[in-house]
């Protein structure tokens, strides 16, 4: 069976975003880009499902500027994925535009599970899996946190508020990873090596003929409010009284 993972080149989640001076969305001129952190996961859980035999292919899919190339997707290479494709454009494609055309890719590649990320840390979204499921008309497992292939069903075990909700799927069928999955390996020099050598096809949006105009029009974007400094208390006592005074405590 053939998996699909889709991947977004995201701010580096240890650089600290710097909101551009007017205000029209976060300066990515000359800043550390990476894969999605919850896409790692979606690829180690791929990679995983390989190794023990019941996957036989593992594709990945981003759709983004041609930099995507040597950075996320030789990262995804690195890590196990056997091939990749990369959707290239210069433009902020929303994730309904995402959806559609991965909907297409799809349709070409036939996978038996689309694995995502559950976010992408950069807009937190949350949307892109969903609308994949509704487009294709599959079964989707979000939130993943244990994932069991088995013959024409996926099992998927999902984090809620009261617990562990465990959902039983038909293939093919839609999943997105939680942090807790799995933990990514690294993508190691050699690997780095000999993953220049696996193939990555090159695509454009209208390749796919599909609409992915925005939808969406941003009004501003500000910095989060500055944290106001702390003060030191002498006791406990003088701690509650203070929270009391903030009608914090009672
Ligand atoms: P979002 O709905 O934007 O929070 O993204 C959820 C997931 O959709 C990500 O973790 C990725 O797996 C996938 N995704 C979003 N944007 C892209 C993109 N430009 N290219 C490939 N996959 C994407």
């Amino acid at each position: 069976m053939k998996l699909l993972v889709p991947v977004k080149r995201v701010l580096d989640y240890n650089v600290k975003p710097r909101v551009k001076p007017d205000g029209t969305g976060v300066d990515l001129a000359n800043v550390k880009m990476s894969m999605n952190p919850f896409d790692e996961i979606a690829i180690e859980e791929a990679v995983r499902l390989k190794e023990k035999g019941v996957a036989t292919e593992v594709v990945v899919v981003t759709i983004g500027v041609a930099k995507a190339e040597t950075d996320v997707l030789l990262t995804a290479r690195a890590m196990g994925a056997d091939r990749a494709i990369l959707i290239q454009t210069d433009d902020e494609v929303e994730p309904l535009g995402v959806a559609k055309l991965l909907a297409k890719v799809a349709e070409e590649e036939q996978p038996g599970l689309i694995i995502l990320g559950k976010q992408a840390i950069d807009d937190d979204s949350n949307q892109t899996g969903q609308m994949l499921a509704a487009l294709l008309g599959w079964a989707q497992g979000t939130f993943a946190s244990k994932v069991e292939l088995a013959g024409e069903r996926v099992k998927v075990t999902r984090e809620v508020d009261g617990g562990l909700e465990t959902v039983d799927l038909k293939l093919p069928a839609i999943v997105t990873t939680d942090l807790r999955l799995n933990e990514p390996r690294y993508a190691t020099l050699p690997n780095i090596m000999k993953a220049k050598t696996k193939p990555v096809a090159k695509k454009t949006v209208a390749d796919y003929g599909v609409d992915v105009s925005p939808r969406l029009k941003m009004l501003k974007v500000v910095e989060p409010g500055k944290r106001q400094a702390g003060i030191k208390v002498g006791s406990v006592d003088e701690l509650v009284e203070k929270l009391k005074a903030l009608g914090v405590a009672k």
